[in-house]
């Protein structure tokens, strides 16, 4: 006789201040819908995120879960509810205190954050190492970016927990540093008031917490996990993680394509893959109408992101009045500081071959990735970038500036074989508008030959998915759970 046995399989906690399609502002909210997703079959995994109120909890089915907790910080009592429900087969909690639910942003008005936002992110902290206490059965706990760094502190600090920790950095420009007297605020000593803790020049820096008492830290691509300990684009961190780097790690984002599938997404009109490649011109002529763009035979350059120096907006501006001289289109998506809302808007009233839309909109971001000719990413720095793989997986060849996840993802033109797994773009070297008008040209010379065709059929058969990432996220749980 056969006794059949069926392995456990670990559990793990992921926790993010965004998840799509509850709450994003950003790549973060992308990762942490899909990474937990393609890691659901060989882990027993789960989301925990606040629950803001700008979460449709009726659409979502979210419920309230019969868990309350009392949580003390300096003296101050904080009650808090959570809340879950079952999503494309992941569990998720959120967590409801009104200091960090009742808000009208997720962290904050576009230029600044608010000013309690340590008050706020540690609670949630506290949520999620009381859970995980509560619960006693979770091997790792995954934590991302600032707003979560102080779990592996607090994980840490309590001897009875065994859980092992994760931290990933999706961005080091946001640290989370904040005034000395923080400190008290969110319920820590002065033991942390120290360089190899929490202290950042006279102020306290919550990413440092990860960094300092996580288990692993990974980032999310290779090239940035090395560029990151140097002076350029370390933010004065690259000291503190060199010191740590024994434990770094880098591995590349995926991008959900169940999500984006040129293939069958709800939000454009026509499906196509790479054998109907000529379809994606139906949704380039249906855009330009709705848009009221003229020329269907220019080639259309698309840009969708934050309005944020990271993402190369001043190099952005500082060409789009050459692009005149160009026969082209270019859409711009997106919203952030008010600056560069202004400016933009003064280049874009004089001329008719620019089109600018204001805001976040998941819908027309979808519809811009299936009718764009190219994209623009000139990112002063990237960690990683996903618009220039979902661009690829749509058939729209990126344009970018060779940095970070962006240089790990797309390999310049010049060296295209048709063997390679690789995506292939153009990329520029130097953060610089010179650089990004002349990429610009080539990419205008280059549209509609033969080779643009080819080379963009090329990306949408090459894998963007989270498989091979996911694969490197689940060694590192194994081996740390075997730790
Ligand atoms: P970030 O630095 O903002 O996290 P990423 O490239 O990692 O940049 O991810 C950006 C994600 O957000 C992509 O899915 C992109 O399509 C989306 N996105 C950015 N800005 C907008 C916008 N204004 N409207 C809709 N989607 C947007």
């Amino acid at each position: 006789m056969t006794v059949a046995t069926s392995k456990k399989r670990s559990k793990v906690l992921f926790a993010a201040s965004e998840v799509y399609p509850f709450a994003k502002s950003g790549g973060l909210a992308d990762v942490a819908a899909a990474l937990p997703k393609a890691l659901s079959e060989t882990f027993d995994i789960s989301v925990i995120m606040p629950f803001y109120r700008s979460i449709d909890a009726v659409r979502y089915n979210i419920v309230p879960l019969n868990i309350f907790y009392t949580l003390n910080m300096n003296g101050k009592a904080y009650e808090v509810k959570l809340y879950g429900c079952s999503y494309r087969g992941i569990t998720y909690y959120f967590v409801y205190a009104p200091v960090l639910s009742e808000r009208e942003y997720l962290y904050g008005p576009a230029d600044q954050g608010y000013a309690d936002n340590a008050v706020r992110f540690a609670l949630f902290c506290r949520v999620i190492v009381k859970l995980l206490k509560e619960d006693g059965d979770f091997s790792i706990l995954h934590l991302n970016d600032w707003q979560t760094a102080l779990a592996a502190l607090l994980v840490k600090e309590d001897e009875s927990i065994e859980t092992k920790t994760v931290y990933t950095i999706h961005n080091l420009a946001y640290q989370g540093i904040f005034p000395y007297h923080t400190l008290r605020e969110i319920g820590l000593s002065e033991h942390y008031y120290h360089m190899d803790a929490l202290e950042f020049y006279g102020s306290i820096n919550l990413m440092k917490a990860g960094i300092a008492y996580a288990d692993r830290i990974t980032t999310v691509s290779r090239e940035y996990a090395k560029e990151i300990q140097t002076e350029t684009f370390g933010f004065g961190l690259e000291g503190f993680l060199f010191y740590h780097r024994n434990k770094l790690s880098g591995i590349l984002n995926g991008i959900d394509t169940e999500v984006f599938s040129p293939q069958s997404d709800p939000f454009i009109i026509y499906h196509y893959d790479s054998e109907k490649y000529a379809k994606k011109f139906e949704n380039k002529k249906a855009y330009l109408k709705e848009r009221g763009l003229k020329g269907q035979q220019k080639p259309l350059f698309i840009f969708i992101g934050r309005f944020t120096w990271q993402k190369g907006v001043d190099i952005l501006i500082d060409v789009l009045e050459r692009t005149a001289q160009l026969d082209i289109n270019i859409a711009i998506l997106g919203e952030g500081e008010t600056l560069y809302h202004q400016k933009l808007l003064r280049i874009v009233s004089r001329y008719r071959h620019i089109d600018l839309y204001f805001g976040y909109e998941e819908e027309l971001s979808h519809q811009m990735y299936a009718a764009g000719d190219f994209l623009l990413m000139p990112s002063l720095f990237e960690p990683c970038g996903l618009n220039q793989m979902i661009a690829m997986h749509y058939g729209t060849l990126p344009v970018v500036h060779s940095v970070g996840g962006l240089k790990e993802s797309v390999q310049p033109l010049e060296a295209f074989t048709e063997k390679s797994r690789k995506g292939f773009g153009i990329c520029f070297g130097e953060a610089h508008a010179d650089a990004l008008y002349k990429a610009l040209k080539d990419a205008s010379y280059l549209y509609g030959t033969l080779r643009y065709k080819e080379i963009c059929r090329h990306n949408m058969q090459c894998d963007f998915s989270w498989k091979r990432s996911a694969e490197r996220y689940a060694a590192l749980y194994r081996e740390l759970d075997k730790a």
